[in-house]
């Protein structure tokens, strides 16, 4: 088992998960994983609901049209974990976790729904910190 925390961008609402080696972490291509986080695609952690729990401040809920509701920090907009109306498992976005390198993603969902300019393998330069034209 392996605990993480995350939280907000402003640091209001923080929570706690306890991660078990067969949770999977997967990237979500979806329209409204897109549309609710501004970010071409979103990853996402699975776990069973009874191993996550909110330790600071309240996230702010809402009810998407696809069923399930999406929790955020009402201040800062920070998308932060997913329910399903039945409870039957909690979606953790990744890149809110204080150490989302230990997450590493094993598949892509959605992946018919991917805008077509993203490939998480395309062979762009990359730069480690500001591109040139960023100073
Ligand atoms: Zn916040
Ligand atoms: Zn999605």
């Amino acid at each position: 088992m392996m605990r993480l925390g995350g939280g907000c961008l402003c640091g209001t609402v923080r929570y706690e998960a306890d991660l078990e080696e067969d949770d999977i972490a997967d990237y979500c291509h979806c329209r409204e994983c897109r549309r609710a986080s501004g970010a071409p695609v979103v990853a996402w952690i699975q776990l069973a609901s009874s191993r996550f729990r909110v330790v600071q401040g309240q996230a702010s809920a809402f009810a998407s049209p696809a069923g399930a509701t999406r929790w955020f920090c009402g201040r800062c907009g920070s998308p932060l974990y997913m329910t399903d109306p039945d409870d039957r498992s909690l979606g953790i976005a990744v890149a809110c976790l204080d150490e989302p390198d230990r997450v590493p993603p094993r598949l892509h969902g959605w992946f018919e729904e991917r805008i077509a300019w993203f490939d998480t393998r395309d062979e762009l330069l990359r730069f480690p910190r500001h591109p040139p034209y960023d100073r």
